[in-house]
């Protein structure tokens, strides 16, 4: 049995209201998915105080910074989020990247900083369009990946997201997937949890989720409903006990 990961991005969406949505998770996650799933929302900052009293699911943070303290305004440094409750973090978003212009090497300073303080950063590497219209996903990933991961030894996960498939309602194939995700194994080895994104959706969860190296989907648009999410996850357990009938 392996552990598998369903990951919600909010992004810069929800009030405090929204906090109920996390609360049906919780409870949906509680009453329908097995255990062998971990359940993790990554709500906006200004939500992370209440989510992180929130029991059953693991809350997330969508950025850090690579500094512990002092003139960073507008930045949230790990123990900030370690004290309210935060256990993952995401890093290296390519909405970061892109409008914040955040590089490689100080994803990987993020990795460093989160695992020093005993929580797991989710890297995000992903190819645009262009170069995979150029044949070069493989080689563009990979290299974002190698430039991305953490100098320390402690777990992180890594989470395959085509820029091209983000939020616009076309996932990845399987075959692409499959290639990329064979790549990444490699290079970050047997005990990394591998996760896809891009326009995961109950309509193609279950396939993408029988992947050999997909160990879970890192969702943004379709985390949002809570009912949705939990359909999507519900795959995720139902890829491992095809896995398990398959091995015995
Ligand atoms: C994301 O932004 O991390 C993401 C996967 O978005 P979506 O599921 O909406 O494509």
């Amino acid at each position: 049995m392996r552990m598998r990961y369903i990951i919600g991005n909010w992004k810069m969406n929800g009030l405090a209201a929204d906090l109920e949505k996390i609360i049906q998770i919780s409870k949906l996650s509680n009453r329908t998915l097995q255990p062998d799933l971990t359940v993790v929302v990554c709500p906006p900052a200004t939500l992370l105080p209440g989510a992180g009293e929130i029991h059953d699911v693991s809350i997330g943070g969508q950025d850090c910074s690579p500094y512990e303290k002092g003139a960073y305004t507008g930045e949230i440094s790990v123990s900030m989020l370690k004290e309210l409750g935060v256990t993952y973090c995401i890093i290296g978003h390519s909405e970061r990247r892109a409008a914040h212009g955040e590089k490689s090497s100080i994803v990987a300073r993020k990795a460093d900083v989160l695992i020093s303080a005993g929580l797991f950063p989710i890297i995000c590497v992903g190819e645009p369009a262009e170069s995979r219209n150029r044949d070069d996903a493989i080689g563009f990933v990979t290299r974002m990946a190698r430039e991305s991961l953490p100098q320390s030894d402690g777990p992180f996960l890594l989470a395959y997201e085509p820029v091209w498939a983000i939020g616009s309602g076309r996932a990845a194939s399987v075959g692409e997937i499959s290639a990329m995700h064979d790549a990444l194994r490699n290079l970050a080895g047997p005990q990394t949890p591998l996760l896809y994104g891009g326009s995961v959706k109950p309509e193609n969860a279950g396939a993408l989720a029988e992947i050999r190296n997909v160990d879970g989907f890192l969702v943004g648009g379709a985390s949002l409903d809570p009912e949705t999410f939990i359909k999507i996850a519900a795959q995720l357990n139902e890829a491992e006990r095809n896995c398990e009938r398959a091995s015995v």
